[in-house]
């Protein structure tokens, strides 16, 4: 085991699978996080946590869809709560070029006609005539598998401290992994903030085993399932880094489209909103910046959680054999 320390600052998606790949390594390890209660300023508590490599190469770069594959399986083996029921993409009657666009931009899906579509997911019976099928996409619910990667980390023999205010100085003999998210921006020219807003919605009324998006040339909208009646309603993708509250028209947005995929969410009782800030390079991918005794991973955009897994083993790859991704390493010193 190295004897030297390593600190990861930020607790969030990034962070935690930074110190659970890492303490797993055999490094020393801690975790410093600056908010007293786990995830309360972390944009990572507003995921929809779907693994979606192949729907977001929509309108990713491909390595984003490649590092990603690779994060569904080091999710599948350390978190049991992955649903891999892949993932449904429909649209409306007057939005099926939509439709065909989004088939013409990725690839990883089968084409179901209406009784496949009613056979795979029979609470959308009769709602669509034609969909696309990305059965190796994968999703969870964002809250518990937060918490049980905070469980693994501590079981890995990581130091955990909260209400812990990264100060930005780096001691004699220790090496620190930045997971800071957007509030690292000082520090990374470029990086930027995405608004995501977000519903969650409980009902018994509508039955999905995976995530549905729902295509719109204005609106586009994901719903995902996450088990006891909830459901996740996102989300919005807009150039600011104000985190306040849900706006009356994005909120008209995101029910009005719930309503769209099945009326019986006419129904449901809103049970949370709120909005996310993304951090986000010019070009939405994420980058590794090692610069002297610190480590930045930042700039995850959409896929905090389809690419933390990927990136912490190239962080603890680059540690153990020095080897780079010149794709997403940008190493300055
Ligand atoms: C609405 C919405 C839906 C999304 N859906 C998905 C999805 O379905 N799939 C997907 O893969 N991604 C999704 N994302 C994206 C994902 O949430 C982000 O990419 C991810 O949260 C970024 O994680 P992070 O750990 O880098 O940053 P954060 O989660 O923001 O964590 C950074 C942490 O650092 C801490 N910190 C900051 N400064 C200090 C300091 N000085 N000292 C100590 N700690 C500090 C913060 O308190 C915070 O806890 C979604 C995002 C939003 C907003």
């Amino acid at each position: 085991m190295s004897t030297r320390i390593i600190t990861v600052v930020g607790a969030g998606i990034t962070g935690l699978w930074q110190a659970l790949t890492l303490a797993r390594r055999g490094h020393r390890v801690r975790l410093w996080e600056r908010s007293a209660e786990p995830f309360a300023e972390a944009a990572s508590a507003y995921a929809g946590a779907m693994l979606a490599p192949y729907c977001e190469a929509e309108a990713a770069e491909p390595i984003v869809r490649e590092l990603g594959l690779r994060s569904i399986d080091l999710w599948r083996e350390t978190y049991p709560g992955v649903a891999g029921k892949g993932t449904l993409v429909v649209a409306g009657t007057r939005d099926r070029a939509e439709l065909v666009r989004f088939a013409r931009m990725t690839e990883g899906y089968d084409k179901l006609d209406a009784d496949a579509l009613n056979a795979l997911e029979p609470g959308l019976e009769g709602r669509f005539a034609a969909a696309l099928y990305y059965r190796q996409e994968a999703h969870m619910a964002s809250a518990a598998a937060l918490h049980f990667l905070l469980g693994a980390v501590r079981a890995a023999g990581v130091e955990v401290a909260f209400a812990s205010n990264w100060s930005g100085k780096v001691g004699g003999d220790e090496l620190v992994i930045d997971c800071r998210g957007l509030a690292a921006r000082g520090d990374l020219p470029g990086l930027r903030g995405v608004r995501g807003e977000r519903m969650i919605l409980e009902t018994r009324e509508v039955a999905l085993a995976r995530p549905i998006r729902l295509l719109h040339p204005r609106h586009p909208l994901y719903v995902v399932p996450w088990g006891d009646g909830r459901f996740m309603v996102g989300a919005t993708v807009i150039e600011s880094d104000d985190a306040g509250p849900v706006t009356a028209r994005s909120a008209l947005e995101l029910l009005g489209s719930a309503y769209a995929l099945h009326p019986a969410f006419g129904e449901a009782q809103i049970v949370e909103m709120g909005a996310g800030v993304r951090p986000a390079f010019a070009d939405n991918v994420p980058k590794i910046v090692v610069r002297g005794r610190t480590i930045h991973v930042n700039g995850l955009y959409r896929h905090g959680f389809l690419l933390a897994p990927t990136l912490a083993q190239l962080v603890a790859d680059y540690l153990g054999t020095g080897t780079v991704d010149a794709r997403v390493f940008r190493v300055e010193t």
